[in-house]
């Protein structure tokens, strides 16, 4: 039997009962018109906990007894995706709401497919609303939320441990964990996310699991480690990756600048996450890009630095350098081919940026990439990697007036010409100063 939060609601701290003005028309409707059909359909996970807490959802998960093919043949603008988790992504306007069918018992489980370390391979089988929460991640996560009646439904002891800041893995962690380790990852985030604990039972399953994250798929990590580093406190997530030893599995590229110092991060590293915490609270946006160039960037430089000494020339060392590590890095983490490239091009724009050579100004000015180049450069000058001169002298020109512009490059060719001739001069002297 459902359970309605609003007996627990009016013990809620600091006024954190659901407003309705928040919740998204999209949402409601696609809950509409499931109920008109005779289904169930109830706001389910991140948006219910978001509510609670009075967030505004990023976006809205939907559950209901109706299977994906039902689901689809009453909106036209839906499809279903997935196949080890089949849902129906439904198009309302700009929105998009994801309607997910009830998942069955878990005494149905033993019918799923498992890998040999009891990872489940495909979970579609269809249940009721008890079974469906059992199957979620952490209480927190499997309030439901019903916009029509106003009336919420906690089975789990949820709004419990959302009164109390609690991550608590939902039935036996240490099983929970093995059977989807990405939820190690979502803990995490979560962790960082709510500022929120987790409980100690969850702790300690948690900290006994670390290892399995190694056995997801790569090509599943990418999404869940672009959620952990982009959600408004990349930062704090980060370090407690570190804590938890998940960092090296995610990036095993990292793992020679993980050694010391248990719990700090690599300061460029923490220097990105920082500055990507600030644009996401302040809403602008952020790149999937500019975050793997500020990740991947020791290791990457390392390599940079051996293929220059065996005598590459810089820029073809530095993609060659790129390519190795992504390619590297792929085997944890799928790296799409979209985003690497576009590390691949920041780095070298970054490059050219500090080479300053007069007749590429204009043309780096104008180039795709400055801005995140740019970025990447402050960042490397905060961790003294460059000159503050060089960063000052980019700074300026870039909002500065076209006869500015000019003036600048100019500027640049006579020093430029006067040092060339400088070194020329040196290079003259050298022999003789041998010979003597
Ligand atoms: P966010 O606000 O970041 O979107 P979320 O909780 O909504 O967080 P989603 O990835 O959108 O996270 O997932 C929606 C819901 O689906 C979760 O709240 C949870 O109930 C369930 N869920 C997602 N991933 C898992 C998983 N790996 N195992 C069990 N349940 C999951
Ligand atoms: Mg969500």
């Amino acid at each position: 039997m459902s359970e309605p939060l609003s007996a627990s609601e009016s013990d809620l701290k600091h006024d954190h009962t659901i407003d309705p003005d928040m919740l998204s028309d999209a949402a409601v409707s696609v809950t509409r018109t499931l109920h008109q059909a005779g289904f169930e359909a109830l706001l389910v996970g991140g948006c219910v906990r978001d509510l609670l807490l009075g967030y505004r959802p990023k976006d809205y998960d939907v559950a209901t007894d109706a299977t994906p093919e039902q689901v689809q043949d009453l909106f036209r603008r839906s499809r279903i995706i997935g196949r080890r988790f089949r849902i129906v992504h439904v198009r309302m306007g700009r929105e998009i709401i994801e309607v997910t069918t009830f998942r069955g018992a878990p005494e149905d489980i033993d019918s799923v497919a498992r890998s040999d370390r009891g990872r489940i391979l495909a979970d579609n089988t269809w249940g009721d609303l008890d079974s469906d929460a059992q199957r979620r991640d952490f209480t927190i996560n499997a309030l439901y939320y019903d916009p029509i009646t106003n009336e919420g439904i906690d089975h789990v002891d949820g709004l419990a441990d959302l009164e109390d800041s609690i991550i608590r893995v939902i039935g036996e962690p240490y099983r929970r964990f093995a059977e989807d380790p990405v939820r190690l990852l979502r803990a995490v985030r979560f962790m960082a996310k709510l500022g929120f604990d987790l409980s100690p039972e969850s702790r300690s399953a948690l900290e006994e699991c670390v290892e399995f994250l190694g056995d997801v798929p790569a090509a599943r990590l990418f999404d869940e480690v672009l959620k952990v580093f982009h959600n408004g406190r990349g930062e704090l997530a980060c370090q407690l990756l570190k804590q938890f030893n998940m960092l090296e599995i995610l990036f095993p590229v990292l793992e020679p600048w993980l050694k010391d110092d248990a719990d700090a991060i690599p300061p460029i590293i923490g220097k990105a996450l920082a500055n990507t915490d600030a644009r996401v609270q302040q809403g602008k946006p952020v790149i999937a890009p500019f975050l793997f160039t500020a990740m991947l960037w020791m290791p990457i430089q390392a390599r940079f630095e051996q293929l220059k000494d065996a005598g590459k020339p810089p820029i073809e060392a530095l993609h060659r350098a790129t390519d190795q590590v992504v390619a590297d890095e792929c085997h944890s983490v799928a790296i799409p081919r979209r985003v690497s490239s576009v590390v691949r091009e920041i780095l070298e724009i970054e490059h050219r940026l500090a080479e300053r050579r007069s007749r590429s100004i204009h043309g780096l000015l104008e180039n795709r990439r400055f801005r995140a180049a740019y970025d990447f450069m402050l960042l490397r000058n905060a961790v003294g990697e460059r000159d503050d001169e060089l960063v000052k002298w980019w700074t300026d020109i870039q909002d500065a007036p076209e006869p500015v512009v000019v003036e600048m490059i100019s500027a640049l060719k006579a020093s430029s010409g006067k040092r060339r001739s400088r070194s020329r001069r040196t290079r003259k002297r050298k022999p003789s100063e041998c010979q003597e």
